[in-house]
């Protein structure tokens, strides 16, 4: 039996279901030496496009671990989403249900990213504005079968919320990490929901109470558990996370990295401990070994290119 602070990786490669109903991007990051000022025009060194989305990531992350993992998502009629279909398909992601809309863009992110390292980040939702509860429907039989259902906040609400009522009527277990923080979200919504994820400040907005320390995450974690969510797992960066239950409050500690780019790292973490959590059964090893997978990432240069394969993660771990 698989002790909780046991990072071994055994059981990497068992594959669990996980369907995402979530969102894609293309990030579109221009390296400038100096940002253009309005009516300007500037050079600037260097372009790259990289594949990401709260959805996708999650996803990725799962599949890359050997979970079999399906998108429900949509695509703009474009280059990027030809580009986006073609990245699920090579991380063997089933995109049976991944829908382009006609006359739409897909979803992208242009990022700047100044010599001091700052960022300036655009998001442009496009596609992933039109995914409704009717595409959740339309991909009813892949999701009444997953082991967990994961989703973010970067597509509709009601979908959301449509998706949360479907999957308490199939019993089907599911995850929600409420990023970006959204004012509309009440925890109302919530009372079916098996996993909430959110960082301090999601948890801060959610639960309309203070987070600053140890006892206020607590209690602000404790004040949704008493209104119907399941589990409460509240991830605090390089602190690491902590479980909440209605009677017990669990370190998670974070694995120590020399860091190199922490972004998509809570995405690392989710889509991680949603594949562990399938193949384990065990919620505390399962973040436990997140913890860990979030910390290669870390580690790396990228979002969706600093994430591990099930053996890159088992060498890590050795
Ligand atoms: P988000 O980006 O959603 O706010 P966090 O920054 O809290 O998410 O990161 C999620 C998880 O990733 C953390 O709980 C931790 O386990 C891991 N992590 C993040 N940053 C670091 C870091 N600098 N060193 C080690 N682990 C980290």
């Amino acid at each position: 039996m698989a002790s909780s602070t046991e990072t071994g990786s055994g059981l990497a490669n068992r594959t669990g279901r996980i369907v995402v109903v979530g969102s894609n991007m293309v990030d579109l990051i221009t390296y400038v030496t100096v940002m253009p000022a309005p009516g300007e025009t500037v050079e600037a060194p260097e372009f790259e496009i990289g594949c990401g989305g709260k959805g996708a990531n999650q996803a990725i992350a799962a599949a890359r671990l050997g979970s079999r993992v399906g998108m429900v998502t949509k695509v703009g009629d474009d280059l990027f989403g030809d580009n986006t279909l073609r990245n699920f398909a090579e991380n063997g992601i089933d995109t049976t249900h991944v829908k382009k809309v006609a006359g739409k863009s897909s979803g992208v992110a242009p990022i700047f990213v100044e010599p001091s390292g700052e960022n300036s980040i655009l998001i442009v939702k496009g596609a992933n504005a039109e995914l409704s509860p009717a595409d959740v429907d339309a991909a009813a039989d892949m999701l009444r079968k997953a082991d967990l259902i994961l989703m973010q906040l970067e597509i509709p609400l009601e979908t959301v919320r449509h998706t949360l009522r479907r999957a308490a009527e199939w019993g089907v277990r599911t995850i929600l990490n409420p990023a970006p923080a959204s004012a509309d979200l009440d925890v109302s919504d919530l009372r079916s929901l098996s996993f909430l994820v959110p960082n301090e400040s999601e948890l801060a907005l959610l639960s309309g109470l203070p987070t600053g320390t140890e006892e206020e995450i607590a209690t602000a974690a404790r004040s949704l558990i008493a209104q119907g969510v399941g589990t409460v797992i509240v991830t605090l960066g390089a602190r690491g996370a902590r479980l909440v239950t209605a009677d017990a409050v669990t370190t998670i500690e974070a694995v120590k990295v020399k860091p190199v780019d922490t972004t998509g790292a809570g995405d690392a973490f989710i889509g991680s401990f949603a594949h562990f959590l399938a193949a384990t059964g065990d919620v505390e090893t399962a973040l436990n070994r997140a913890a860990r997978y979030a910390a290669q990432s870390v580690g790396r240069r990228g979002t969706q290119k600093s994430y591990a394969s099930a053996e890159e993660f088992e060498t890590f771990c050795e």
